[in-house]
């Protein structure tokens, strides 16, 4: 029906904001509330039911929820298999929410980047695109990718992690993940920081201060010059144009989508080496193919509420 809308919800580890949308991605409602991550599951199934019944009885030609969760998910299951912030290990979230609803509907729960790029691709720069590659450069780096309309998903749910792909696995600086020199090391929020915090004493004229470097420092201090900041700010853009022409050259998509605080702060930095480090290392058939586009979504509910149409529309295929 045309006028059906659905429910988004995107469970982050500071904030579960909510909307109600339609298949135009106009927002309806829109509403958010603290997570209290520290909080048992229990209480927040309740506080999360406490927002969605009202607005399932609010909206009657509500058809379906869609709920984005950080971290892998087993997306048929409905399972969030490990949201490390909200404490989260193989968590049924789909059926605990399904027994609690004033009505039946269908529940749709993936990982928050997947959620991000169904959400361009029926509202935003990827709209109308078959074949996108969509990267979240933020504090972390992860992306998802959309090969010929459909997202591509792994064994363990845990595809696209691209921010763990090492570029200098012997003296890279050490990641998170056990490794050296992932991506996510150099091109992300924490590893700009890591970065500056590591090669500050080569540079004893920067402004930055090794007591409290922070990306909007970086950022603010590529602009105006700052040696360091732009070496670091020039690696991140290096770093990522790698990671495109990998990507390009794999997935042969017609469009990168940028999301992410680090993406969208640092956009008029990043942008121009970033494209030239990519043009360098791909086939040029596949770099004629590609444009790179910020993000234009930026709302993750509404990403997450796309979840249940693109569903609906992937039922419909052959
Ligand atoms: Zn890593």
């Amino acid at each position: 029906m045309a006028d059906e809308i659905t429910i988004g919800l995107d469970i982050g580890g500071t904030k579960m904001a909510f909307v109600v949308a339609d298949r135009q991605g106009n927002i309806h409602h829109a509403s958010s509330l603290p997570t209290e991550a520290q909080a048992d599951f229990a209480l927040t199934l309740k506080r999360i039911i406490e927002q969605l019944n009202p607005l399932i009885a609010r909206y009657e030609n509500v058809c379906g929820i869609g709920i984005g969760v950080p971290g892998p998910v087993d997306s048929v299951r409905g399972v969030a298999l490990h949201a490390a912030n909200l404490g989260w290990k193989n968590v049924g979230l789909r059926d605990a929410i399904a027994e609690l609803l004033l009505r039946p509907l269908p529940i749709y729960l993936d990982n928050d980047v997947n959620a991000g790029a169904i959400g361009e691709k029926l509202f935003g720069a990827a709209k109308g695109v078959s074949n996108c590659l969509y990267l979240i450069v933020g504090t972390g780096l992860g992306g998802a990718v959309i090969s010929n309309n459909r997202l591509l998903r792994g064994a363990s749910n845990s595809e696209m992690e691209i921010g763990h792909v090492s570029l200098d696995p012997i003296n890279g600086l050490l990641c998170a993940c056990g490794q050296r020199g992932c991506l996510e090391t150099t091109a992300s929020g924490k590893g700009i920081v890591a970065q500056a915090l590591d090669r500050i004493g080569d540079y004893p004229h920067s402004r930055l201060s090794s007591k409290a470097i922070t990306t909007h420092e970086i950022i603010r201090l590529a602009g105006e010059g700052d040696a360091l900041a732009v070496k670091v700010m020039n690696q991140a853009a290096d770093a990522l144009g790698i990671a495109c022409a990998w990507c390009v050259n794999l997935f042969n998509p017609s469009l990168i989508i940028f999301a992410g605080g680090l993406a969208r702060a640092s956009w008029h930095l990043l942008e121009k080496p970033l494209r030239q480090s990519m043009r360098a290392r791909c086939l040029p058939l596949n770099d004629e193919a590609v444009t790179l586009s910020l993000s234009k979504l930026n709302d993750g509910a509404l990403g997450a509420s796309a979840l249940a149409w693109h569903q609906e529309e992937q039922t419909d295929q052959p």
